[in-house]
């Protein structure tokens, strides 16, 4: 472990006790996104894992992977360790009736996010540990960067530690999935919670606003929308500039742009209404950690998702950008 000046922990691999996982069964909860990656590098790190899953196509995937899946309830009685990785909308329904009915004293449970546990959706009884082992990164890539040998990037917290084995059991956790390669860094559920909510609802509205209307007036102005969906992100320069974010930092990377590009982004930047972003930021912050954005999802959930419905009708219906990118996709393959 190493511990920054900020006080921030962070693990790599040889912090994983040897043998860490020795004699413990793994239940893969949830053969989606998330869980078949995770299941499929537990596996080949050598981790006895069975996995659990409705009946559903992922299923169906499982048993072509070699797995034998069973109902969640059964995985949820027969492993040692848990790993939680279901939809979190859908986390109190299968926690109540599927897993915490098998459920036993010095078992674990792991969740992949925060929100489960921070907003009380899963209590989780005193006699298990509970951890997190939260990746950032997409699913598919959990197992690309497995292969590859890269790693992806985690945070990780013991939230309860009923065995005094909880910290061992998550870091032999992490370091199985190939997360340690690249690193973990310690931050409670509360706290994950709350940073994934305000990045998905502040950094998220605006740059995807800032697209639509930067698209609109440009077709407007005349520009062809095959151009502007390219320049913007079709290309992959845009991607290029957020990853050298990573590699040279925020500011320091500003050299990687020509001095027009320095002048006219950084005096426009200076030309927005900050305070009114911020506003709306600290606003946004406040209803995450009250709980009220969690409350009115729940209700969300409750009516049914009717606000997802009409979501998925916007987004899959017909628009002049998807337009574009189609005649982008056609003409260069
Ligand atoms: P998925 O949407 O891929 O779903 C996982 C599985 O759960 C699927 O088999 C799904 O079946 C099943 N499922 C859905 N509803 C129910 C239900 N009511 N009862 C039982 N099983 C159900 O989940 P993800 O992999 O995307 O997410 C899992 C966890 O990982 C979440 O906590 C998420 O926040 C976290 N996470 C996900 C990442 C990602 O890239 N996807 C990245 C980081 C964290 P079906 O689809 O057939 O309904």
């Amino acid at each position: 472990m190493t511990e920054g000046d900020g006080g921030v922990k962070f693990y790599r691999r040889g912090d994983a006790p040897e043998g860490a996982l020795q004699g413990e069964t793994v239940g893969v909860i949830g053969y989606g996104n998330l869980g078949r990656s995770m299941a499929l590098n537990l596996r080949d790190s050598g981790v006895d894992v069975r996995v659990g899953n409705i009946d559903d196509p992922y299923r169906a995937v499982a048993a072509r992977d070699g797995f034998e899946p069973v109902p969640i309830a059964d995985v949820a009685a027969a492993c040692d360790i848990l790993y939680l990785l279901i939809p979190d909308e859908v986390m109190d329904d299968v926690y109540r009736d599927e897993v915490a009915p098998g459920l036993a004293a010095g078992n674990a449970m792991c969740f992949a996010s925060g929100y489960a546990l921070a907003y009380g959706l899963v209590p989780p009884p005193p006699e298990v540990d509970v951890l997190l082992l939260a990746p950032r990164m997409l699913g598919e890539e959990v197992r690309h960067t497995y292969e590859s040998g890269d790693g992806f990037f985690t945070y990780v917290s013991v939230e309860q530690d009923a065995t005094g084995r909880a910290w061992q059991r998550l870091l032999g956790l992490a370091d199985a999935v190939g997360s340690l390669r690249k690193g973990a860094m310690q931050l409670s559920a509360d706290k994950e919670a709350t940073l994934d909510l305000l990045i998905e609802q502040t950094v998220g509205p605006y740059l995807g606003t800032a697209i639509q209307l930067a698209f609109q007036l440009g077709a407007d102005a005349g520009l062809p929308p095959e151009a502007l969906v390219l320049e913007m992100y079709m290309s992959g320069e845009m991607a290029r500039t957020f990853q050298t974010f990573a590699e040279e930092g925020f500011y320091r990377s500003t050299t990687w742009h020509g001095a027009v590009a320095q002048y006219g982004g950084f005096l426009r930047t200076l030309s927005l209404d900050r305070e009114a972003m911020a506003r709306h930021f600290a606003e946004t912050l406040e209803d995450i950690r009250s709980g009220g954005f969690a409350k009115r999802f729940h209700d969300e959930k409750q009516a049914g998702y009717p606000t997802l419905q009409a979501i998925a009708g916007i987004t899959s219906g017909d628009d002049p950008m998807t337009a574009a990118e189609q005649r982008v996709r056609d003409a260069l393959g």
